[in-house]
């Protein structure tokens, strides 16, 4: 059983980390930790419980790791299409039709109705699926190529260079570029942009999931109006993005403790 265990677990890390449909584990990470720093003492004790002492950074890319690995096959093959929200050019995320497997708005919204307002009905198990859900989804949310076109699998098929590597403009925007903003750790990427005011946080983390989606999606149009496939991207990319990879993440943890208050608070 124990080596069964072992090639399932080498398996995973040599084709688990390839997923195409996820903020890079760091980004997720971010937002968790940016989140877990501004929850309200009765949240914080409420997600310690359903986490069993564990921290929100600890779960924040659970979600990408199940679904990929087959030791749950079966279980968690629903959540597929829950990290990401396709657009294509000439539609707008009220036009476009629906993915009918589900997208990262309805799950989001899903999960939040749950555990809002149905928590007393939901088992300790289902408790916690649904909270690494949340935690992970909002980052998804707030990742621009999540929102990318369907027509090149939200810009996995885009192949474009950075800095002379062949890439492509999702993987671009989960994990090069973030890298290439900042080389911080999650806690200093959170020490670095989280000094806004309480006015600012309250501001920032208003909305609905409908309204991030649809500010994601503005974002999204802007990077594909200005993309050229086969292009030599490097350090002029990164200073025109670095401002709007920082936001995304700052508006991410701002909105998932403001939720997280709200329902557990
Ligand atoms: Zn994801």
């Amino acid at each position: 059983m124990k080596r069964y265990i072992c090639i399932l677990l080498l398996i995973f890390l040599l084709f688990g980390s390839t997923d195409v449909f996820a903020w890079g584990q760091k980004g997720h990470a971010i937002v968790a930790y940016v989140a877990e720093k501004h929850l309200t003492r009765k949240a914080r004790k409420a997600v310690d419980e359903i986490l069993e002492g564990k921290s929100m950074v600890y779960y924040a890319s659970w979600l990408d790791n199940i679904q990929n690995s087959p030791y749950w096959k079966g279980g968690y093959d629903r959540t597929k299409t829950w990290h990401y929200y396709n657009v294509d050019e000439g539609y707008t995320p009220q036009t476009m039709p629906r993915n009918p497997k589900g997208d990262v708005l309805t799950a989001l919204n899903m999960v939040i109705d749950s555990l809002e307002n149905h928590q007393k009905e939901l088992s300790d198990s289902v408790k916690f699926d649904y909270l690494c859900m949340l935690i992970h989804l909002v980052g998804d949310m707030h990742c621009p190529m999540h929102v990318g076109r369907l027509s090149d699998k939200g810009g996995n098929w885009l192949v474009i260079k950075w800095f002379g590597d062949k890439t492509n403009l999702h993987t671009l925007w989960d994990s090069k570029l973030v890298e290439s903003v900042h080389a911080w750790s999650y806690t200093e990427w959170q020490h670095n942009l989280d000094r806004c005011t309480k006015a600012e946080f309250k501001e920032m983390s208003a909305g609905t999931p409908e309204d991030w989606l649809l500010e994601t999606w503005k974002i999204t149009v802007d990077i594909y109006a200005n993309v050229k496939t086969d292009e030599n991207y490097s350090y002029k990319y990164v200073y025109d993005y670095a401002p709007v990879v920082e936001r995304q993440f700052l508006l991410a943890g701002y909105r998932l403790a403001a939720l997280l208050n709200r329902i557990f608070g």
